[in-house]
């Protein structure tokens, strides 16, 4: 392997410099595959042979357009999957020199669908004069004295568990022309091994940093191996294990270069690099609308020219999109809201999206990949990608990276001809996401591998982990393309359970075998599963191994602890006439929780909008508000709803709803289907048409206020009220309304800390006389009037007070008491009802909640103007 290799070159870089040498011939230590393409150009250059080595990239493309175009592709769910599987299985075949296949073997409905498969892929090769990578070998082994060996006469092939018949074909043919091939088997350790048990697998990872510290502890020029089986899957769980263990700095440090103490031998998919994902975007948005969490990660990247200078009004930008609570959000868009919320402070964003849209169009609807390729960079230039500021050596590499999938992609040409700009992205983004990336770093003294090649490293110590009885020896998965008698006899890797424990059983034994010092350690638990060490380990002996201290970072800080306890629950009185805005809003947050108002109503903290699939619980409540809005706009009084014959009143009701929902679908078109703007308009109708036949049941009003505001003050809080509805009885007095499209508390206006204190606020700070204030309870089935009154029969349902005035003076005293908690700058974080208060608030990680033992519970987002909202 590639890793194998540099390995090699290290030790013999390491070994030269011991001696004293300053200066020395290279060595030439290649992976297989590279091995294999020097000899075929040699071969190439000597003979004139003019056929073409398929890339991998080529080689996949090709089997996946012939599966797709066979007959089986509509029983096919993934052709691309099937494709790996396919080209697996014509490598095994190759590696073990077997046609496809040999007389008298029963063939399944795979394998026949396979046979046709290869028949077309040779077909097709043959036809362009294409060769695959796996027929190099065989090729090389049959036309050996025409290779030109040139300088060195010996080869050692290192890192080899089970050599393939073709490769031990190809070392003999060369054996036979006066090359010397020799398979060099790591030098066997005599030292001790010991199996370990720990309580699951985190606790091993851990156990095995803490054990590798110690080592280098005690010897820092010392190397160590930790094998973590499948250690691409588990990176980030790894990466935070060891940084944590052995670098605990760079958690809150910013690494300074200098040599990393360990490395991971896992790649990440290229598509994970942010350069990249942010490229793909920026090509994507090229040619459709991006989904708006994508949209927002665009316009905040920093690998857009301008991104430092213009990062605020981005992120504003950002957030005024979502606003707009659009699902998916494209060019246009971005263009229109950059000029009305971002102006001069997103200039280089637009001019890069302006440059980008007239590119985007100017497109032709098919065209060459080599013409794809050229594009795509040319619309990235003109997006402003990779921004102007100095990239990182990461950076760097992973820019040399993409420039290898463009390649890669250009060279499909001849497989793909023609497309068009989608399946150019799919390509495109197929191959990035196949190229695993791990950025080149000097070789670090701990390095953390998979199973592959661990016991050639040469390390000095070795803990491997995961050998528990139930993943060591892995079970066996033979090829399903492939006759699975032929896999069995021929040896083929993984066909069979006895071939799996066989070399299971070699690769046990060089790995004890590989160093003094070998940890097999295995996890007891996964899960609720118990689980037992591997039979392949059960001999060694069962012992702790010897780990440093936990010097975890947060283990360290909590350690170095000296407490000291202080209050901090105000924030800065407010300045003497200052103006708050945030009317009733204000008054409810601070009943509910004094630091949600602080935050809210002094920090204008709020968290960004999130946008969901239709209309979220708050956007159907104002729909409502919006058709009895108009409903009674049109009426102006309950004599003229009275005057309506049921037709009459759904006819209005009809008219208005349409209007209604017309305006929605212009403003949100991605949610207004024709299908949902039906469903919308039967939900609203239904519940308009139930609503006035309880208007019906009340005492005569006349309506003379719909959705109207007024100034208030008190104390020294300021703002404008708004409310749903304002009646005027006959008598003078007002009575006011509250929508409510959700959920009612019990006891609203009750106790000092009220949950609904704006009708109250409203009932104080007017100079109008009042008769009542309700909530209107606009849900279907159980609409209703829910509130106080003067004197009874004014709603239905609604009770009289005992003493309507000594009512309001209490409200009164409440709500200014709540004033001047705000004006104070009390900011305590204290939950009216605790984690029911904080299920509908956003400020958790702001207010950290969770340290006072408050875990908030989770919104169940059925209630649009919860009790507790
Ligand atoms: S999450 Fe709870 S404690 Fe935190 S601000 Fe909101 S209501 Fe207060």
């Amino acid at each position: 392997s590639a890793r194998l290799a540099r390995r090699l070159s290290w030790q013999f870089t390491s070994a030269r410099l011991a001696t004293g040498a300053s200066a020395w011939e290279s060595p030439d230590i290649l992976p297989w595959n590279a091995w294999i393409g020097r000899l075929w150009e040699e071969l190439r250059w000597s003979t004139g042979r003019t056929d073409a080595v398929l890339r991998s990239a080529q080689r996949r493309v090709l089997w996946q357009h012939i599966i797709e175009s066979s007959p089986q592709r509509h029983h096919l769910l993934q052709p691309a999957a099937v494709a790996n599987r396919a080209m697996d299985a014509w490598d095994n075949l190759h590696a073990f020199n077997l046609p496809i296949f040999p007389a008298g073997v029963f063939l399944n409905e795979d394998a026949r669908a396979f046979r046709g498969w290869a028949d077309a892929y040779r077909r097709r090769c043959v036809e362009d004069e294409w060769l695959d990578e796996a027929q190099l070998p065989a090729i090389l082994a049959r036309a050996v004295n025409d290779i030109p060996v040139r300088g060195a006469r010996k080869v050692l092939l290192v890192g080899f568990d089970e050599p393939t018949p073709v490769a031990r074909a190809l070392a003999e043919a060369l054996n036979g022309i006066g090359v010397e091939v020799v398979w060099q088997s790591p030098p066997r350790a005599v030292g001790r091994a010991i199996q370990a048990p720990f309580h699951d697998a985190n606790a091993e990872l851990l156990a095995a940093a803490r054990w590798a510290r110690r080592c280098l502890e005690r010897d820092s020029a010392c190397s160590i191996g930790i094998v973590v089986p499948g250690v691409s899957s588990q990176r980030v769980l790894v990466q935070d294990v060891f940084a944590n263990v052995l670098t605990p700095l760079s958690l809150v440090k910013v690494p300074d270069g200098k040599q990393d103490v360990f490395s991971i031998a896992a790649g990440e998919p290229l598509t994970d690099q942010p350069l990249v994902a942010h490229a793909l975007l920026i090509l994507s948005l090229a040619r459709e609308r991006l989904p708006a969490i994508d949209a927002g990660a665009l316009l905040r990247s920093p690998y857009l020219r301008g991104a430092t200078a213009e990062a605020p009004a981005r992120a504003l930008l950002d957030a005024a999109l979502r606003r707009r609570r659009d699902r998916e959000i494209g060019i246009g868009a971005m263009l229109a809201e950059g000029k009305h919320a971002g102006g001069e402070g997103v200039a280089d964003l637009l001019h890069g999206l302006g440059a980008l849209q007239g590119r985007a169009r100017a497109l032709p609807a098919k065209q060459r990949a080599p013409d794809w390729a050229r594009a795509c960079s040319v619309l990235l230039k003109d997006a402003g990608w990779p921004g102007c500021r100095t990239l990182t050596s990461v950076e760097y590499q992973v820019l040399s990276a993409w420039r290898d999938v463009l390649a890669d992609f250009v060279s499909l040409d001849g497989v793909t001809g023609a497309i068009n700009f989608g399946t150019a992205l799919r390509h495109l983004r197929r191959l990035a996401a196949e190229r695993a990336f791990q950025p080149q770093t000097p070789e670090a003294p701990i390095q953390i591998l998979d199973l592959a090649g661990a016991a050639d490293m040469g390390f000095d110590h070795l803990w491997v982990t995961g050998m528990h009885e139930d993943a060591w020896p892995p079970t066996a998965q033979p090829n399903p393309f492939l006759p699975l008698p032929l896999q069995r006899e021929a040896g083929m890797p993984r066909a069979s359970a006895e071939a799996e424990l066989a070399r299971a059983r070699r690769v046990t034994d060089s790995l004890l075998a590989a160093c003094t010092d070998v940890v097999m350690s295995w996890p007891q638990q996964e899960g609720d599963t118990v689980l037992r060490p591997s039979p392949l380990i059960r001999t060694l002996d069962e012992e702790q191994p010897p780990l440093a201290e936990d010097a975890r970072w947060v283990a360290s800080v909590f350690s170095a602890r000296r407490v000291s306890t202080f209050v901090d629950d105000a924030g800065p009185a407010l300045a003497a006439g200052t103006e708050v805005r945030g009317g009733a809003a204000l008054f409810k947050s601070q009943a509910a929780c004094p630091f949600r108002a602080f935050a809210k109503h002094r920090l204008r903290a709020d968290a960004l909008e999130e946008v969901d699939v239709g209309l979220d619980a708050m956007e159907r409540g104002t729909l409502v508000h919006s058709v009895l809005q108009q409903v009674w706009l049109t009426l102006g009084s309950q004599a003229e709803l009275l005057k309506l014959s049921e037709a009459g009143i759904g006819a209005l009701v009809d008219a208005v709803v349409e209007k209604i929902v017309g305006a929605a679908a212009q403003r949100r078109p991605q949610v207004f289907t024709m299908r949902f703007a039906a469903m919308e308009r039967q939900r609203l109708g239904t519940l308009a048409r139930e609503w006035l036949a309880e208007e019906c049941r009340r005492a005569p009003f006349t309506v003379t206020g719909c959705e109207a505001s007024r100034p208030f003050r008190l104390g020294g809080i300021a703002g404008q009220l708004r409310t749903d509805r304002i009646d005027t009885l006959p008598d003078g007095r007002q009575v006011i309304l509250d929508y409510k499209t959700g959920h009612v508390p019990a006891k609203p206006w009750e106790g000092d800390r009220p949950e609904e204190p704006q009708l109250p606020l409203y009932a104080v700070t007017g100079a109008e006389p009042l008769a009542a204030v309700a909530f209107a309870r606009v849900v279907r089935g159980e609409g209703a009037f829910k509130g106080i009154a003067a004197e009874p029969d004014l709603l239905p349902g609604v009770k009289s007070a005992a003493a309507w005035d000594e009512l309001l003076a209490g409200w009164r005293g409440v709500l200014l008491n709540l004033a001047a908690q705000f004006e104070r700058g009390h900011a305590q974080v204290d939950p009216r009802n605790g984690n029911v208060t904080c299920r509908n608030c956003d400020l958790h990680p702001f207010c950290r909640v969770h340290e006072l033992g408050v875990a908030p519970e989770m919104d169940d987002g059925t209630d649009g103007d919860s009790h507790e909202s």
